[in-house]
C-alpha cells in the first residue's frame, strides 16, 4: 500500500502530465503490495474533483483514466492531485472501497489513507446519526466525512484554516495513519499528517532556497470551540496562531515556481528530486501558495523541532 501526491505552484502542467506523475509515483510503490488503486485531480468546473479507482494493477488505473472523455490538455499553473494503492484492511477490494475517499458525492473533501483507524466504528456511528451517509465499508471514509462535518459545523463562524480543520480531524483519530487531504474549499492546497505510518515530502525548485529547513510551529492552542468534537467534547479545535514555522523562500524573497511530491516511500520521489523531509508523528504539513509549513497536532510536546531537508543518495 502506498500514497503519492503532487502539487505544482507557478509551474504549468497539463492534466495528462499530472496523471502521468501520479501514476508513475504509484507504480514505484507497487512493490509494497496492493489490491487496488485510485487517484483524484481537479475537474474543469470550479469546485469539481475527478476521482478514478480501479481494482488491480496501476496499469489498469492508467487505462481507465486514458479512456475518459476529459480535457487532458488543460493546463494548471497550480494544482494538487493525489493517488493511492490500497491493501484492503476494512472492506474487500472493490472500486467503491478503493481510495481516494470523499466526504460526499461532490467530493468537498478527498482523502487517501494508509493504515488503520481503530476507532472508525464509533466515528461512523456518530456521523451516521448526524445524517452522513457512507458508501464504502472502509475505515477511511469516516475520516473524509469527519472533515466535512467539522467544516460544516465550524467554518461559518470561524473561517477555519485547512490546517486547523485537519487538526480537528486528527485529534479524533486512533490507530495508525498517513493521510493526505484535498478540498474544493481550499483549492491548490494540501494538508498531510501521519501517526505510525510513513510519509515524506520532496521539494523541487530551480531557484536557490533561502532556508532549507522548516521550523516546526509551537505555541499555545487557543480553544475556540467545544461543540465540534465528536468523541472528546472537552478538547476544542485549536485556532492557529500566526504560523511561526519558516517556509521555503527564494533568496530574493519572491514567489517561486516550486513542486512538491508526497509519498510513503522515497523510491517514488527520487526521480523528481533528491531533497526530502520526513514527517514525524503528529506533524501537520500544509502546502499553500508554494510554501510548506509544518505544524504540530498538539503544541505541548515541549520539544523544539526542525525538519531539515535531507538529500537522498
Ligand atoms: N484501512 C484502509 C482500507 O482498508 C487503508 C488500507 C491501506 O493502507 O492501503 O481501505
Amino acid at each position: 500500500c502506498g500514497i503519492f501526491a503532487y502539487l505544482n505552484y507557478l509551474v504549468a502542467k497539463d492534466r495528462q502530465t499530472i496523471f502521468d506523475i501520479l501514476t508513475s509515483g504509484l507504480a514505484r510503490l507497487e512493490y509494497r503490495g496492493y489490491d487496488s488503486a485510485g487517484l483524484a485531480v481537479d475537474g474543469d468546473a470550479a469546485k469539481e474533483v475527478l476521482i478514478y479507482k480501479q481494482v488491480g494493477k496501476v496499469a489498469a488505473l492508467k487505462k481507465l483514466v486514458s479512456e475518459q472523455k476529459i480535457d487532458f490538455e488543460r493546463s494548471f499553473v497550480s494544482h494538487c492531485g493525489m493517488a493511492h494503492t490500497r491493501w484492503a484492511t476494512h472492506g474487500q477490494p472493490s472500486p467503491t472501497n478503493s481510495h481516494p475517499h470523499r466526504s460526499d458525492p461532490t467530493g468537498e473533501f478527498t482523502v487517501v489513507h494508509n493504515g488503520i483507524i481503530t476507532n472508525y466504528k464509533e466515528l461512523k456511528t456518530v456521523l451516521e446519526n448526524k445524517g452522513y451517509r457512507f458508501e464504502s465499508e472502509t475505515d477511511t471514509e469516516a475520516v473524509a466525512k469527519l472533515a466535512k462535518y467539522i467544516y460544516d459545523t465550524q467554518n461559518a463562524d470561524q473561517n477555519l484554516s485547512f490546517t486547523a480543520l485537519v487538526k480537528g480531524v486528527a485529534k479524533e483519530l486512533e490507530g495508525a495513519f498517513a493521510l493526505i487531504f484535498k478540498s474544493v474549499h481550499y483549492p491548490d492546497e494540501i494538508v498531510a499528517t501521519r501517526r505510525g505510518s510513513p510519509l515524506l515530502i520532496g521539494v523541487k525548485t530551480e531557484k536557490k532556497l533561502k532556508v532549507d529547513f522548516v521550523d516546526v510551529e509551537f505555541g499555545t492552542d487557543e480553544k475556540v470551540s467545544e461543540a465540534g468534537n465528536l468523541l472528546s467534547p472537552t478538547d476544542g479545535i485549536p485556532k492557529l496562531r500566526r504560523s511561526q514555522s519558516r517556509a521555503f523562500l527564494s533568496e530574493d524573497g519572491l514567489p517561486q515556481p516550486i513542486e512538491y511530491f508526497l509519498a510513503s516511500d522515497p523510491s517514488a520521489i527520487v526521480e523528481h528530486t533528491k531533497r526530502v523531509l520526513y514527517l514525524e508523528d503528529d506533524d501537520i504539513a500544509h502546502i499553500s501558495e508554494g510554501e510548506l509549513h509544518i505544524h504540530r497536532l498538539r503544541h505541548d510536546d515541549g520539544i523544539s523541532a526542525i525538519r531539515a531537508i535531507q538529500t537522498l543518495e
